[in-house]
């Protein structure tokens, strides 16, 4: 019953995978911007992580062939996380927006 791709143990197995060879393979830079990978550290900007060459979305699989490792900062930049994280931007702003059209009474 999972309804996320990311959140699946398929994906999980397969990501951890996906690393595991990549860095057995003696990769240390990402292929889209050339940054250093931070093999060390998770959620840093310049840490690894497995991205689909096509996208999930137009059909791309978790086979490893469709499969390679990029920066995060690069993974986030791609694809359907890119929007989810324009959503979760666009609720905050609207969530600060009643506070800045208080008028303010200050003398
Ligand atoms: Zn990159």
């Amino acid at each position: 019953m999972a309804t996320s791709r990311t959140g699946t143990a398929e994906w999980k197995n397969v990501r951890a995978v996906v690393l595991k060879e990549a860095r057995g393979a003696g990769q240390t830079t990402c292929p889209l911007c050339s940054t250093w990978l931070n093999w060390n550290q998770s959620r840093q900007p310049n840490s690894p992580e497995p991205d689909h060459i096509i996208p999930w979305e137009q059909g791309g699989t978790n086979h490893p062939s469709n499969l390679r490792v990029i920066c995060r900062l690069c993974n986030g930049k791609r694809g359907g996380k890119q929007g989810r994280a324009k959503q979760l931007q666009a609720k905050r702003e609207a969530n600060t927006k009643p506070i800045d059209a208080k008028p303010s009474f200050e003398w």
